[in-house]
């Protein structure tokens, strides 16, 4: 039963390291054994039939690795599972049914009542939702540290402490993490840095390289990149030492699986074990093979489309950056941004297709543009295929006055923008129009 379940292998067994363009298309699946199916077979199954009673009896106890029941595992979910963490660089992955559960997982894992996260300030807004008020509910404490400051990172540091949370590229003002940096200080005190990497995808930054210990992603976006399904996954490098005293939740034997200690037991694998045989198991999160298989779909061409994302954001926020309805262009691909320095060593290939600008008019302007634009999607998501635009003063942040909007970082004529994939002349032609209607009148 275990035969046909990607595995990771050793690197030793693999003399040729195969490029990125090959391994989003090949990494994780061989063709299925039993049909010769070339596409990954989308396993629509709850449970699994074992062959008899001691198998079953191995795999409950996790001295085998075999399927039981597709809330924990399932042949589909896997391919995907192995094609991201092989893509990241990690030792393996647990997908999610959301981005937002692949994220609450991986702190989930590592924390107890009492404890503390430090994360960056500049956060998804759904991620600031999770944190501020999930979080309190399990009495775990978060610090919020500027993400331009690794001083102030470690100044944070305390007792209870358990990790570092930040994303590649925040939001809203496309603010670059230095992950090198931050693991650095992270690993003094014996701590994971855990980097959503939604926004960048292993294409543009490989996270684990600079130091990381954990990447999450939404893989709604960018991964699967046509807005078609909801997703996330767990990455880890499955180097960090989770015996080094501070995480007795990963290291002691745990009353939650009959006292099994995870990481003498499995080893580089024992945060990814925990995190899938415990938390997936009591969370319940888990992707279906369905949305696994279309996560596939877009993954075949991430670097094609990252390609063409990048080179889009770049020619709009130029555009943008000179035209006189639009100010404060956060792109951290422009050549002015202060940003520039961190996007040349981590996000060489480009600093993805997400970024603000502010419409001169303020918030009239900015209801205007949305008004007048005919190409781009007026909608609440990133990392379609397709141009989005968003005013946040008039939707996600409707119920803030002027003043508590700049406080979360968004001006009233603040407009987000994830540029899409089309014939860029049409996205600037749409935007040119718009703008000259109603964003430039105020
Ligand atoms: C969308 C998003 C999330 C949440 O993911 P869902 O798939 O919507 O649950 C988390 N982080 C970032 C950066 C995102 O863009």
């Amino acid at each position: 039963m275990t035969g046909d379940l990607p595995r990771s292998r050793p690197r030793t067994e693999q003399p040729h390291e195969f490029g990125f363009d090959t391994r989003q298309l090949h990494a994780g699946q061989r063709p299925d054994p039993n049909t010769g199916a070339r596409a990954v077979p989308i396993f629509q199954t709850a449970s699994y039939v074992f062959e008899d009673p001691e198998s079953a009896a191995a795999y409950f106890n996790l001295q085998e690795y075999g399927n039981t029941y597709s809330r924990i595992m399932n042949p589909t979910v896997a391919a995907f599972e192995e094609r991201v963490a092989n893509l990241e660089g990690g030792s393996g992955a647990v997908a999610f049914a959301s981005g937002i559960a692949a994220q609450a997982a991986a702190l989930f894992t590592l924390l107890e009542p009492g404890d503390h996260v430090v994360s960056s300030s500049a956060l998804y807004g759904g991620t600031v939702n999770q944190f501020k008020h999930l979080f309190r509910k399990m009495n775990v404490e978060l610090s919020w540290a500027d993400l331009d400051d690794p001083a102030a990172w470690e100044a944070a540091v305390r007792p209870t402490t358990k990790a570092f949370f930040g994303e590649t590229i925040g939001n809203p003002a496309g603010n670059v993490l230095d992950i090198e940096a931050l693991a650095g200080i992270a690993h003094r005190h014996g701590l994971p840095l855990i980097v959503d990497n939604t926004f960048a995808t292993p294409y543009l930054c490989r996270p684990i390289e600079w130091g990381a210990d954990i990447v999450v992603h939404s893989a709604t976006k960018f991964l699967g990149g046509h807005g078609t399904s909801i997703g996330g996954v767990v990455v880890e490098a499955g180097t960090f030492d989770w015996s080094n005293g501070r995480f007795p939740v990963i290291a002691d034997p745990s009353p939650a699986y009959h006292g099994l200690k995870f990481h003498e037991t499995f080893g580089e694998y024992g945060y990814l074990m925990k995190l899938r045989a415990e938390t997936l198991r009591d969370l319940g999160a888990a992707l279906s093979p369905f949305n696994a298989f279309l996560f596939l779909q877009g993954i075949e061409t991430l670097s094609l489309r990252m390609d063409r994302h990048v080179a889009n954001a770049m020619t709009v926020a130029a555009f943008l950056d000179g035209h006189e309805a639009a100010a404060n262009v956060t792109y951290p691909g422009l050549p002015g941004s202060k940003y520039q320095p961190l996007v040349e060593k981590y996000l060489p290939r480009g600093a993805g297709a997400v970024f603000s600008f502010d419409c001169v008019g303020g918030r009239a302007g900015g209801q205007g543009l949305i008004g007048g634009v005919q190409l781009w999607s007026h909608l609440a998501n990133v990392g379609d295929a397709k141009s989005l635009i968003i005013h946040p003063a008039s939707t996600t942040h409707r119920q803030l006055g002027d003043d508590e909007l700049r406080a979360a970082g968004v001006g009233p004529g603040t407009v987000r923008l994830s540029v899409g994939l089309e014939t860029v002349e049409d996205l600037i032609w749409d935007l040119e129009q718009a703008l000259a209607r109603e964003g430039g009148t105020a």
